[in-house]
């Protein structure tokens, strides 16, 4: 898109003010101009006969320009429209100034200062018409104004006022284009300040369009952002092998259960595979994985939505259990262990019968969460001690 420059879209604008105020005026012509024709065609006919053909001819095809201005606009630029308003402006300033001036005599007839005062009134008129643009304006008032005014002055006349008059037409000629100044000036910085309006709201608008733009970047940022964070949240938290939590997460969980500010009781459940180093030397460490990773998930089965199981070292276990009484986690570690023993564990090569161990200590407040971990840890000791495969509660 081309960006045309304040002033061009201020000639611009202007233009496009002239032209839709010339209209009412144009309309106004035709009709003065079949009044005069009307009032003095008999007095003398060929004249007034042949100014009325002229002016009539004119002003059609000053019609024709204005009417036809907003849909042929934009084929030409705003100074090809203004120098043609120009010309029909000024040539048609010169046709009523001709009617006067035709019109005068030295002993003034009625019809004369009828002429002058409707001439008058047309040149009052074009002040706000001519504001927009800059020297149509004075020029029209000298043409219609300055030859009647200097021939009322400099002929010698009958009527004692009509040097007076001239005189008065002059001066009235100069406040004129003095006012014409200042509305010219007014009306241009009104267009300006429209049209900064209107450049400050397509700003407005496309800054407001990049903003959108860069949000929405920015969404999709904060959407890889949340995975990216997501991924190491799991990372941090979670055990690679087996998927179940890790330790650090588990002793936060633990912090954050077992408290003396909790009521409910909290147990915690040590498991510890059976001959483990065992099952690894005979049927390789690959295997070894693969026992870890069918335990966790037969020990899962078996768990509420509340209880967190997290691996707490090589084979070793623990779950936490919020809202369990010892005995309720006694049973649930019973269950637990029956399950893992009753079927061996096989992949396309191997077949493992196992068994865990379990240790389970409830959390007494207000001691530090971390003596439960080690009274189950006792209690897993204990178990292994007494053959292993079986639950011990402290
Ligand atoms: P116990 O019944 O007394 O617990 O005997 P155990 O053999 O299970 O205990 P021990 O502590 O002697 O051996 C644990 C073994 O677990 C040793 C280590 O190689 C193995 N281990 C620890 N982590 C992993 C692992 O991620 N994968 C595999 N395959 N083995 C592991
Ligand atoms: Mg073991
Ligand atoms: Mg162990």
């Amino acid at each position: 898109m081309i960006h045309k420059t304040l002033s061009q879209r201020t000639l611009d604008e202007s233009v496009d003010r002239l032209y839709d105020q010339m209209r009412p005026s144009v309309v106004m012509t035709f009709l003065a101009v079949v009044l005069f024709a009307f009032a003095l065609l008999r007095e003398t006919p060929l004249v007034v006969g042949s100014w009325t053909v002229v002016m009539l001819g004119h002003t059609f095809l000053h019609a024709r320009s204005v009417f036809g201005y907003p849909k042929i606009k934009h084929f030409h630029a705003a100074e090809f429209w203004l120098s043609r308003e120009v010309a029909f402006s000024l040539t048609r300033a010169i046709g009523w100034s001709i009617l006067v001036m035709l019109y005068f005599h030295p002993e003034h007839t009625e019809q004369f200062y009828l002429l002058l005062m409707f001439l008058l009134a047309i040149v009052s008129g074009g002040l706000v018409t001519y504001s927009a643009v800059p020297t149509l304006y004075p020029s029209m008032v000298v043409l219609m104004l300055l030859p009647i005014s200097l021939r009322l002055l400099l002929t010698p006349s009958t009527h004692a006022y009509a040097a007076i008059i001239g005189v008065g037409l002059l001066v009235y000629a100069a406040v004129l284009i003095r006012y014409h100044q200042e509305a010219h000036g007014i009306s241009r910085k009104a267009i300006e300040l429209y049209l900064q309006q209107g450049i400050l709201m397509e700003e407005m608008h496309r800054f407001k369009e990049q903003l959108q733009e860069s949000n929405e970047q920015l969404k999709t940022v904060n959407d890889h952002l949340q995975v990216a964070l997501g991924r190491s949240h799991k990372l941090a938290f979670n055990d690679a092998l087996t998927g179940c939590y890790n330790r650090r997460a588990f002793l936060e969980h633990l912090k954050a259960h077992a408290s003396p500010y909790v009521a409910a009781p909290v147990c915690v459940v040590m498991m510890d595979l059976d001959h483990f180093k065992r099952i690894n030397d005979q049927q390789g460490h690959l295997f070894g994985d693969h026992v870890l990773k069918v335990l966790v998930a037969r020990i899962q089965m078996q768990l509420r939505p509340e209880d967190i199981l997290a691996r707490y070292g090589g084979e070793e276990f623990v779950c936490l259990m919020p809202g369990t009484t010892a005995e309720q986690a006694a049973i649930f570690a019973e269950t637990i262990r029956k399950s893992v023993a009753s079927t061996p564990i096989r992949d396309e090569d191997h077949i493992q019968h196992i068994t865990i161990s379990i240790g389970v200590a409830k959390y007494q407040p207000p001691e530090d969460p971390l003596e439960a971990v080690n009274r189950a840890d006792q209690a897993l000791y204990r178990a292994k001690r007494a053959g292993r495969d079986r639950v011990m509660v402290t």
